[in-house]
């Protein structure tokens, strides 16, 4: 892996050089490991310690497919789907695995014992497999992780609608938190030129999933002027859901649960603040009831903030605890768009809220090939920003998990894979100049 390392430290190969640099037969990948899927077994989620789950192996290269492409990664980011990987919630990855390895005889590549995970990655191409003409050796890309076949038409108005549509390093292996990955070639786009490595890794995952569950057609589909409540605002998906509510013409209300997250909100550009932390609300009396008082406490201070408007759109994700709040306190005909459920699925409303007042939830999930490129394109030229608050090597991403899992993260959590120091990569210094304290706004916070 050195060679290939120091030739893209050094800058000094020329594209084509990378595709006749040899390969090692094994590369260093973070990984669970099936034999270990019961580990945690009777505990709370919030008792389980990503870092007895997650190793650090050698694991074997996997043989290269059509349409696919190998790729040396320089840095990986934790996504909150790290954190459900290594505590094996809600279910275990390997049985994504086997089922994926049931359809047909290259994906029975990806049903290991071993799962290699990590839903994000720049780095460099190094090999393509037959009919890959986009993308060749020595290109410097990001990878999203939406991994479809594309053989039914079921997927081609929107291939998150493929009937094998996986997310890649989280229900297929071989993912991103890896010296090595492999992916499909149309999961590559152009990697960012004024970003460093570890920033260009960042935003993947959660910018393209906010993209589509608040900008897009295909979820909010926000517009100038809409006022955007956003649960955990400064975190990974809601970070680039404010950007995109203030870039956009809307105006965020950001929920937030301490003084230095509401900080960085205004950082961003937000003024309506909310620290649930600070306000205690308690939407659930206990376990099984829910306390519409509350949902009205957090309405009322909504409409203090906005000066009497009510919020057109819930940018939904922490689910069980907050759905019911956040159904009541939508405006009449508004959306809650929702693409997780971090506090437990089986969400409970008042569903008179929802009809009488002709309110809508939309489902959302990941994003398209087009949206994911449109969320990538943004990052490019520099009109959203990576939300990158700090960096650990990959021996260290058990930690790294461990703290989002905590909730003692802010913005984005990145690993360095083959990259030696954080940094590098930058190829548009001037443009990095020019953008430097947006970029960095997240940085050590
Ligand atoms: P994150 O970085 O941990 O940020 C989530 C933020 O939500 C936290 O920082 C916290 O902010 C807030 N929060 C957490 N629990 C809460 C609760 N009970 N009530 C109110 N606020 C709460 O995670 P993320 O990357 O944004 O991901 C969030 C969820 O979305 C995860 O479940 C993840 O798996 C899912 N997700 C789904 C997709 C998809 O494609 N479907 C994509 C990305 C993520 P404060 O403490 O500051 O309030």
């Amino acid at each position: 892996m050195d060679q290939i390392r120091d030739a893209i430290v050094s800058g000094s190969a020329a594209p084509g050089d990378f595709a006749s640099m040899p390969i090692p037969e094994s590369y260093r990948a973070l990984t669970v490991h099936k034999d270990e899927q019961e580990m945690f077994a009777g505990m709370a989620a919030s008792d389980k310690d990503p870092r007895r789950a997650l190793h650090v192996d050698h694991v074997a290269l996997p043989a290269l497919g059509p349409g696919e492409a190998l790729i040396a990664v320089m840095a990986s980011s934790i996504n909150y789907n790290t954190v459900w990987t290594s505590i094996f919630e809600p279910v275990s990855t390997f049985g994504f695995l086997e089922r994926y390895g049931r359809t047909n005889a290259m994906a029975k590549r990806h049903d290991l014992p071993y799962h290699v995970i990590g839903s994000d990655a720049s780095g460099v191409v190094l090999r393509v497999g037959p009919g890959v003409n986009a993308w060749k050796p020595g290109d410097e890309v990001v990878a999203h992780c939406l991994s479809v076949e594309l053989e039914s038409p079921l997927g081609h108005n929107d291939t998150m609608l493929d009937p094998e549509q996986r997310i890649w390093g989280f229900e297929t292996n071989f993912g991103g938190l890896a010296e090595i990955a492999l992916v499909k070639s149309n999961q590559l786009l152009p990697k960012p030129a004024h970003l460093t490595w570890e920033e260009a890794a960042a935003p993947g995952l959660v910018n393209s999933t906010a993209y589509r569950q608040l900008v897009s057609r295909n979820g909010a589909g926000m517009k100038q002027g809409d006022i955007v409540l956003i649960w955990g605002a400064t975190g990974g998906l809601g970070s680039y859901a404010t950007q995109y509510a203030i870039n956009g013409g809307a105006i965020p209300v950001c929920v937030v649960s301490s003084e230095d997250k509401a900080d960085l909100c205004r950082a961003m550009g937000a003024e309506l603040i909310i620290d649930r932390k600070a306000e205690g609300y308690r939407f659930w009396k206990d376990e099984h009831t829910q306390d519409p008082k509350e949902w009205q406490r957090l309405g009322k201070r909504i409409r203090e903030l906005t000066g009497g408007e009510d919020v057109d759109i819930v940018f939904e994700h922490p689910g069980r605890e907050t759905f019911g709040a956040s159904v009541y306190v939508t405006r009449k005909g508004g959306t809650i768009t929702t693409c997780a459920s971090t506090s437990g699925f089986m969400h409970e409303y008042d569903n008179r809220y929802l009809w009488m007042n002709l309110k809508s939830i939309v489902g959302s999930h990941f994003a398209n090939y087009r949206e994911a490129y449109e969320a990538n394109r943004l990052i490019s030229r520099g009109l959203i920003h990576p939300t990158l608050s700090q960096t650990f090597p990959l021996q260290e991403a058990g930690q790294a998990t461990y703290e989002v899992h905590r909730n003692a993260h802010q913005g984005k959590v990145g690993v360095l894979c083959l990259a030696p120091e954080e940094g590098l990569g930058v190829r548009d210094g001037e443009m990095r100049k020019r953008l430097l304290p947006e970029i960095t706004r997240f940085a050590g916070a």
